[in-house]
């Protein structure tokens, strides 16, 4: 027995030589790939923003399937849903007493609003969720409540998790004790008059409140009135007016490599074609979209792959992962083996996770050596997929992160600053060579991608 599987071994040799050399020279090419900083440009220009549930999100699926068949994929379709939608309106703010002066402000999605005229109100601040918890509901009721954080920039956007708290709980705890608004210092890590945006959802039976963020310019000057304030009460005037415009349709558009073996299984790659409306969404996520469309885009021109590879472009990413629950409910059925996902931007990958069981995992050691020369290092821990597609990765698939480096990520997230000239073409080029070398490796590995025990289990 062990003699026959040396032999094996031995005439496999030469094959899997070849195999990669052939992944060697489809990364090397993908290093002058223009398609994917064409696609960027395209969408961002034909398009612009395309908030979920709006008729600009509509354009985007049509343009997205438009392309995606004229780029020879298969089995191109559009999955519609319907999704509650949010549309902004007026935002403006402004300190009436004791230093009078407008501020920057956006409002976070699904945020409450004001009457037309606006309120007028006291700004109690604080510096953390859990000091606003602390607050007796007496000094806050009918106040405008100000939360500020101490974010700071970094490669893989962990920050991002622990001082998201104040977008994310700030406006449900604010309301509960009965604040007439709350207003946030963005979360972001530029010093550009520039306001983020980004979600928020009341907790089930929270009245929504108005809820807005400031730029940090103007959080830090807030910081400075309250401070100079003393005993005197600062006072602001907040206008906005964002309506919830009931059930819209979106979807999620979905394009093929068909592979020669239907018993290997689908490989499951793509990002959120939706964006945030005050930029045209190139970093966020444009560039997910291109990425994985162009790296696919080489896969199948190299000739046809053992698996399958599915592209799905998410709907409705931004306000609350809708396409990627919807995707999710329609085909967990389905040989879906691996996912991988593109959702941080455009700049250089510099490190890769990797989760598979045996017999699968010699193939994600196999795609970190071919990785390396593109500068990417294994990093500790197991993949966990990305928003849209880590509901997979729960339910006991596969998965490869390719991380991209985010110090500048949350400089232009979610802000107007998110535009097509942002883009670095040489780290996009790279991005699209390791989503290459990646894909010709898995779709292509003899290896069986079985079921990974559900994660932290
Ligand atoms: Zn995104
Ligand atoms: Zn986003």
């Amino acid at each position: 027995m062990k003699k026959l599987l040396l032999a094996a071994a031995l005439l496999s040799l030469p094959s899997t030589i070849a195999a990669q050399a052939n992944v060697e020279r489809l990364r090397d090419a993908a290093l002058k790939d223009d398609l994917a900083f064409d696609m960027i440009e395209d969408l961002t220009t034909e398009v612009g923003p395309r908030p979920a549930g709006t008729p600009a999100e509509a354009r985007a699926r049509q343009w997205a399937a438009e392309r995606l068949r004229a780029l020879g994929f298969q089995n191109v379709r559009i999955e519609d849903y319907q999704m509650p939608t949010w549309v902004r309106g007026v935002e403006k703010a402004e300190i009436i007493a004791p230093f009078p002066q407008p501020l920057v402000i956006t409002a976070l999605g699904n945020s409450g609003a004001t009457p037309a005229q606006g309120v007028t109100a006291e700004v109690v601040g604080f510096d953390s969720v859990a000091a606003l918890e602390a607050a007796p509901d007496a000094a806050i009721r009918g106040k405008i409540v100000f939360i500020t954080h101490r974010m700071m920039r970094g490669q893989d956007g962990l920050h991002y998790g622990q001082f998201g708290a104040p977008r994310r709980a700030g406006p449900t705890v604010a309301s509960r004790k009965g604040a007439a608004a709350i207003v946030i210092r963005s979360i972001g890590t530029d010093y550009h008059r520039n306001p983020h945006t980004g979600v928020q959802n009341f907790a089930e039976g929270v009245a929504p409140i108005p809820a807005g963020a400031l730029s940090i310019p103007d959080a830090e000057q807030l910081e400075r009135i309250l401070e100079r304030a003393g005993n005197r009460p600062v006072t602001m005037h907040l206008t906005m007016t964002p309506r919830q415009i009931g059930m819209q349709p979106s979807g999620n558009v979905v394009a093929e490599v068909p592979g020669t073996d239907p018993n290997a299984g689908i490989i499951l790659i793509g990002g959120h074609l939706d964006s945030w409306d005050l930029g045209t969404g190139a970093f966020d996520n444009a560039s997910g979209v291109a990425i994985t469309t162009a790296a696919a885009k080489r896969i199948m021109d190299a000739g046809r792959p053992r698996r399958t590879i599915r592209v799905v472009l998410f709907g409705a990413e931004e306000v609350g992962l809708f396409g990627s629950n919807a995707y999710y409910e329609r085909h967990k059925d389905e040989n879906i083996v691996m996912v991988a996902e593109s959702d941080f931007g455009a700049d250089r990958i510099w490190r890769m996770r990797t989760r598979f069981a045996e017999p699968a995992r010699a193939i994600g050691v196999r795609v970190a050596d071919l990785l390396a020369p593109l500068g990417i290092a294994v990093a500790p821990g197991d993949a966990g997929g990305g928003p849209d597609t880590g509901i997979w990765v729960r339910n006991g698939r596969a998965a490869i992160d390719l991380s991209q480096d985010g110090i500048r990520y949350f400089d232009y997230h979610h802000t107007p600053d998110d535009t097509l000239d942002k883009i670095d073409q040489e780290q996009l080029r790279q991005n699209v060579a390791a989503w290459t070398t990646m894909l010709a490796t898995v779709a292509n590995a003899p290896e069986e991608i079985g079921r990974v025990a559900a994660a932290g289990q």
